[in-house]
């Protein structure tokens, strides 16, 4: 059997080890992650980790168990395709297989990378930085208002710090919802004693202060940047794999990427939606799991000269912010049709959006029934019925 070889000791990485071991791959397997720490769960790290209810969020996988081999510290640097190997400090690393599964990166404000008191939100090192931030009560400046920053804004609240966050943009969650849903999430951040600043751009960042593009300078006892995150795939210049304008691993509807026996999943990936009838780029737990299963699949069904699966996900994620709980299945564009669920006022509420009568999107706060029904909807492609839809005293259903 092949040997296959995982860039990525993350979920999508884990998983797809441990996918290749449950669909009766018996081949060697590596996994070669660039962090030091037995491979662990992100979603913890801006909540439990953060306030000191969870230590190391480490995946429950018996790597011995399954004959895993996990080579921990390591980062590939470069891919040989002609060769099939990986360049690493200790030495090249070949494979037959090789699944790209390297996630992403925090994108960073130039410049203050090197500035004292300045963080970023990803690994558990990062967490582990944070946590003295919170224990000090340290009056913190958030940049930008996404799932991240919202998060660890809850988390520095709940700690009892003061917590301003900075928003370039009108509202939060800018370049996901649009202005009518994020208008109610954006009074959380009040609700919860956090200062929210929008259309506020950080000029620069020096020791102790955040200073803005319209002069005021905001004193700050610690700076968290979340502004996104970009596929980690810089290693992978000019080895030949097709990469996006987003910088993401261009993968097929197989999660093969343009180079035979060459697979990617998780952040570092995007693949087409036929489902929605675009390319998609997740950046969510949800898919780092289920991608796997396709990746194994598809190993196996090359292995025997099969057809290839499909992944074809309604993609989901999950946030924990101000003491509520949003959820968000589906994919939504600016022209499908939004419709409420209750008052966003409210403490629970929900929004579907509906494209030629069939349910695409919907996103639930505190309305776990309203996800759930909604997701199968969306998996089903049924048509709804609008005026049901906006009843929230009535369950999600088919017309
Ligand atoms: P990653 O988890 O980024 O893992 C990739 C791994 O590859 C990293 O360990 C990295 O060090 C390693 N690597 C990168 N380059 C190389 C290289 N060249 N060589 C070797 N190793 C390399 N999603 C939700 O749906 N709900 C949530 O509530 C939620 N909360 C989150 C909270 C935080 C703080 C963060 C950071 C993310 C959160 N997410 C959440 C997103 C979710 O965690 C990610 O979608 C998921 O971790 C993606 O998994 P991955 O394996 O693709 O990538």
């Amino acid at each position: 059997p092949r040997h296959v070889v995982v860039v990525g000791a993350g979920l999508a990485g884990v998983q797809s080890a441990v996918a290749l071991r449950e669909a009766g791959f018996t081949g060697p397997v590596t996994v070669i992650g660039g962090e030091r720490h037995q491979p662990y769960d992100r979603p913890p790290l801006s909540k439990a980790v953060l306030l000191g209810s969870a230590e190391h969020p480490a995946f429950d996988v018996d790597f011995e168990a399954l004959d895993i081999t996990l080579r921990l510290g390591l980062d590939a640097t470069g891919l040989r395709t002609a060769d099939h190997a990986l360049d690493t400090a200790d030495g090249p690393v070949r494979y037959d297989v090789l699944v790209l599964a390297t996630g992403a990166e925090p994108v960073t404000l130039p410049g203050s990378e090197s500035t004292p008191g300045v963080h970023l939100l990803r690994t558990l090192d990062d967490a582990a930085r944070l946590r003295p931030v919170l224990d000090r009560q340290c009056d913190v400046v958030v940049v930008g208002a996404g799932w991240i920053g919202a998060e660890f804004a809850t988390a520095a609240r709940a700690a009892g710090c003061a917590v301003t966050v900075v928003e370039a943009a009108a509202r939060p969650l800018a370049g996901t919802l649009p202005a009518e849903v994020a208008a109610p999430m954006a009074d959380w951040y009040a609700g919860s004693g956090a200062e929210l600043l929008t259309g506020a751009r950080v000029e620069s960042i020096e020791e102790g202060a955040v200073l803005l593009a319209d002069g005021r300078t905001l004193p700050s006892g610690a700076v968290v940047v979340g502004i996104g995150a970009r596929p980690a795939t810089e290693w992978l210049a000019g080895s030949g794999i097709t990469l996006g304008p987003d910088g993401s691993v261009t993968a097929d509807s197989a999660l093969r990427t343009s180079l035979p026996d060459v697979y990617a999943v998780g952040d570092c990936a995007s693949f087409p939606s036929a489902r929605y009838g675009t390319r998609l780029l997740v950046h969510h737990w949800d898919n780092a799991l289920q991608g796997p299963r396709t990746v194994a699949a598809a190993i196996m069904a090359a292995e025997k000269r099969e057809q290839p699966p499909v992944y074809d996900p309604v993609p989901y994620f999950w946030s924990e912010q101000f003491g509520r709980f949003v959820q968000y299945a589906g994919h939504h564009a600016h022209a499908d049709t939004l419709l409420w669920r209750g008052d966003g006022a409210d403490a629970a509420w929900s929004v579907c959006w509906l494209r030629d009568g069939a349910l695409v999107a919907v996103l639930a706060v505190d309305r776990p029934r309203d996800l759930a029904q909604g997701r199968k909807l969306i998996g089903s492609g049924a048509a709804l019925d609008p005026e049901r839809v906006a009843d929230p005293a009535l369950p999600l259903k088919s017309a």
